[in-house]
């Protein structure tokens, strides 16, 4: 990337993603997740802790709980999404039926299941055609990227700077999704929220025409 590419994506300048170049990630991304994990925590295992304090993606290093009780938050986030009210996060779903008005779209989840997570995302994104809805779960994160790749993707949403780096040096863009653990200097775009996201796609008219009115 040049000096001055770079410059460009730190101030957030509007990129002119084609709707089927881009997918994304979906706990920390689409699905507001962290959340759930921290009310879960504080209110049924009164561990005192504030989603600002997750600035780590592995919090184990930054939050004070006993690893059992963050095993079990975890597998219940993983096993029912739906039943811990998991939601998805703010504009998630209207971009998204933008999209899907677009052609298909690619959800890719490190998750090591499918069925719940897909049933979640169906039951959120419940104005959609299931056949436009592809959810992969790859169970580790480095298999996101041959995915991706296969699919011709090229800008991924993500929220795991790690991530990011082996999505960038597989040519696959990546999108920062800001939250408090992954606000180390870093050299990729960022956004904020998915009204961020929504700019920077290149609508067709049609769809274009939906989103703003
Ligand atoms: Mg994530």
């Amino acid at each position: 990337m040049s000096h001055c590419a770079a410059k460009k994506r730190e101030e957030g300048k509007v990129e002119h993603i084609l709707p089927h170049e881009v997918a994304f990630d979906i706990d920390g991304v689409l699905a507001d997740t962290f959340r759930v994990f921290v009310e879960t925590a504080r209110n049924q295992y009164h561990v005192q802790v504030a989603y600002e304090d997750i600035t780590e993606y592995d919090f184990r290093k930054v939050i004070d709980i006993d690893m059992e009780i963050a095993r079990d938050i975890i597998q219940r986030i993983l096993d029912q999404p739906i039943q811990m009210g998991i939601m998805p996060m703010e504009g998630a779903v209207e971009v998204l039926n933008l999209l899907a008005g677009e052609g298909p779209i690619l959800l890719v989840t490190a998750r090591p299941g499918r069925p719940a997570i897909y049933e979640w995302v169906v039951e959120h994104l419940k104005g959609i055609d299931h056949d436009l809805i592809c959810v992969e779960a790859t169970g580790t994160h480095e298999e996101k990227i041959p995915i991706l790749v296969r699919q011709g993707i090229k800008y991924f949403v993500e929220d795991r700077l790690d991530t990011c780096y082996l999505l960038a040096s597989a040519n696959v863009t990546p999108i920062v999704f800001e939250q408090p653990w992954n606000q180390k200097p870093h050299p990729f775009i960022r956004v904020r929220s998915w009204e961020d996201i929504k700019k920077m796609i290149a609508w067709s008219r049609s769809s274009a025409s939906q989103g703003n009115g």
